[in-house]
């Protein structure tokens, strides 16, 4: 077991892993804050992180943590103030705008089917594929 001071308050407590970034009263009362939060942006669709910021007495900063972790999402059509982190273009929730989302799923798709599969071209010519394949094999 770990002793780590808290974040929060800086009192010692047994930090267990990432699920435990700080010490169980200060877990609480973000959970509560978190709540209250989630709360807010349900009752009011059309509110703004500042706002939200305002009105449940939370830190933009730990509202837009959330936001970023796709815990919070707000309704279509209000700012937020997060941006996508590939593009710049304004966002609702998580890191990336849709757009940039799908171009890396198939960057990484790509990347990662590159390696194992054999390429398919090489099979189809298979005049000169001999001296191909002992380069692909190595
Ligand atoms: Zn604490
Ligand atoms: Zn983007």
């Amino acid at each position: 077991m770990e002793v780590r001071s808290c974040r929060g308050c800086g009192k010692l407590y047994n930090y267990l892993g990432p699920s435990t970034p700080a010490c169980p009263a200060c877990m609480a009362a973000m959970e509560e804050k978190f709540q209250t939060c989630k709360e807010y942006i349900r009752d009011n669709p059309g509110a703004n992180i500042q706002k939200v910021s305002e009105e449940t007495d939370t830190p933009v900063k730990m509202i837009k943590q959330w936001v970023r972790e796709e815990r919070l999402t707000f309704a279509e059509g209000s700012v937020v103030g997060i941006e996508c982190e590939g593009c710049g273009a304004s966002i609702l929730t998580g890191r990336y705008c849709p757009a940039c989302k799908f171009k890396m799923q198939q960057t990484f798709a790509n990347a990662s089917r590159r390696p194992a599969a054999p390429e398919p071209a090489n099979n189809s010519n298979r005049g000169d594929s001999n001296k191909m394949r002992f380069l692909d094999n190595r």
